[in-house]
């Protein structure tokens, strides 16, 4: 039986494997590209879609180290496994120092204490996450005050300042779902965004006393989403986001007469703490001094462990050097896997990389960043000069095969890459499925299981394919520097 299946399959599956053998070869010739590295990067993309390097990196970074808040244990412990397992490689690693805060959650609670239609002696609760670094506490008691709901900036600057002041205001401002699910999921969280960094700065102009905003994202199971607020220079009072259940109970109290809140944060500041972006160089043949950056942040918010914000970024970047190495291919130009630290609060590493390297900007060839999960992969975003997208189709054509031949320009690279982007350096990162990205960004919720491993292995596809061939392409790219912004000086 067994015999007969294989006789009568064996011709075929000979067949299916010639097959899969021309269809991998490239032979027609690309103006700008070798044959070989054309068929490098095909290698490179089939080896990537069939290996889990970066699964098993990402449940260790997880599950074993778990969540990697700046200045933590865990995020010190994060460094050291992202350099041992890059010296594993037999690449060349460096540790660059970053000073960061250590910013500690403490007691988080709120619970509404006044509002119409309450059963004497009942009170009901408010999940809320506190925004920090740095973050402000309540006094140890905690504040009870009368809160005040606006559903915009413009309709709290409209209030006169007697209505706001020792009042707790609370953004309501909503995450649009719908423009999330076409496929805006950025958008949609860039406007929602500026209440959490710019809400407590506007509510202490007029004498708010605390400011909670309507947690930033998608899912509406009750769990409020972390982050940072006004990092540099802010506002002296509390700030904590609230579930959108909650922002809507309060919003609807409130439009039925005064409601009382009281609010306990008891989180800390500790001394800042040493820690580092660990550098980790795949030396290049022909010019070992021109890099390309492959990379993401491996520094999380404290709530979840940190697997889609953004151990993925950091563990496809890795899994590009494996790849790499296991292939025995050999870039011309170094490849420089990096895993950045403190991106969440205050963008220190990437701050930090950007002036250490500045002088040496000229060899900064390019730029690669995940960080924006692990979804389906279908192209590039690329930030630079409008004629980079031609000079890098070849790569999308082989790209194409795997679902993400999109070559799409952005001004907004990965957030790591600005200060080298306006540098002059080009920046890319993988377009990817971002529909469910918010609804776990910054909760508890952002966990190991929310990254399907093959989705994973597309985008070490993608970044390994666009990290190599930046590496091994001959001809020059083009640069586009812009001027500096004030808070990159
Ligand atoms: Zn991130």
């Amino acid at each position: 039986m067994i015999n007969a299946y294989i006789s009568r399959t064996l011709p075929l599956i000979v067949l299916l494997a010639a097959a899969a053998t021309c269809a991998t070869a490239q032979t027609k010739p690309v103006p700008g590209w070798s044959l070989d590295t054309l068929n490098q990067l095909r290698q490179l993309q089939h080896a990537a879609l069939d290996d889990d390097y970066a699964y098993h990196r990402l449940a260790h970074l997880t599950d074993n180290i778990g969540p990697r808040a700046t200045g933590s244990p865990q995020a010190a412990a994060a460094v050291d496994y992202v350099a041992d397992e890059m010296r594993k490689l037999g690449l060349d690693v460096t540790l660059e120092k970053v000073t960061v805060p250590r910013w500690v959650r403490g007691e988080e609670r709120a619970e509404l204490v006044g509002y119409t239609g309450q059963v004497p002696d009942t009170t009901q609760r408010v999940v809320v996450t506190a925004l920090g670094a740095p973050g402000v506490a309540t006094p140890p008691e905690g504040i009870t005050a009368e809160i005040v709901v606006a559903n915009s900036f413009g309709e709290l600057a409209a209030m006169p300042r007697e209505k706001v002041a020792g009042k707790i205001v609370v953004f309501n401002e909503h995450y649009d779902r719908r423009m999330e699910q076409s496929g805006f999921a950025f958008d949609a969280y860039n406007q929602a965004v500026e209440y959490r960094v710019e809400g407590r700065a506007a509510a202490a102009r007029q004498g708010g006393v605390a400011m909670l905003v309507r947690s930033v994202g998608g899912a509406e199971f009750r769990l409020p989403h972390a982050g940072e607020t006004d990092y540099f220079n802010h506002a002296n009072i509390p700030a904590a986001a609230v579930t959108a259940e909650d922002a809507d109970l309060m919003a609807r109290l409130s439009a039925q007469g005064p409601v009382r809140l009281h609010l306990l944060l008891t989180s800390q500041m500790l001394p800042g703490a040493e820690s580092y972006n660990v550098i980790a160089d795949l030396k290049g043949s022909e010019h070992p001094e021109q890099v390309v950056i492959v990379s993401g942040h491996l520094d999380s918010w404290d709530l979840g462990t940190g697997a889609i914000d953004d151990g993925a970024g950091v563990v496809v970047a890795m899994a590009t050097a494996h790849l790499v190495k296991q292939l025995h291919l050999q870039p011309k130009r170094t490849i420089r896997v990096v895993a950045w630290m403190s991106e969440e609060p205050g963008l220190l590493g990437g701050r930090a990389y950007g002036k250490e390297h500045a002088a040496d900007i000229a060899n900064h060839f390019a730029g690669i960043e995940t960080d924006s999960g692990a979804g389906h992969p279908m192209g590039v975003y690329v930030t630079g000069d409008e004629s980079l997208t031609k000079v890098l189709q070849p790569v999308a054509d082989v790209l194409q095969t795997s679902g993400a031949g999109i070559l799409r320009a952005t001004d907004e690279p990965g957030p790591d890459l600005i200060p080298l982007n306006v540098r002059g350096m080009p920046a890319f990162s993988p377009i990817q499925d971002t529909r469910k990205y918010f609804d776990y960004h910054h909760t508890a919720a952002d966990t190991l299981d929310k990254v399907d491993p093959q989705e994973l292995r597309e985008n070490a596809a993608v970044v390994s394919v666009l990290a190599y061939a930046l590496a091994t392409m001959t001809q020059e790219l083009p640069r586009k520097p812009l001027p500096l912004p004030d808070w990159l000086k």
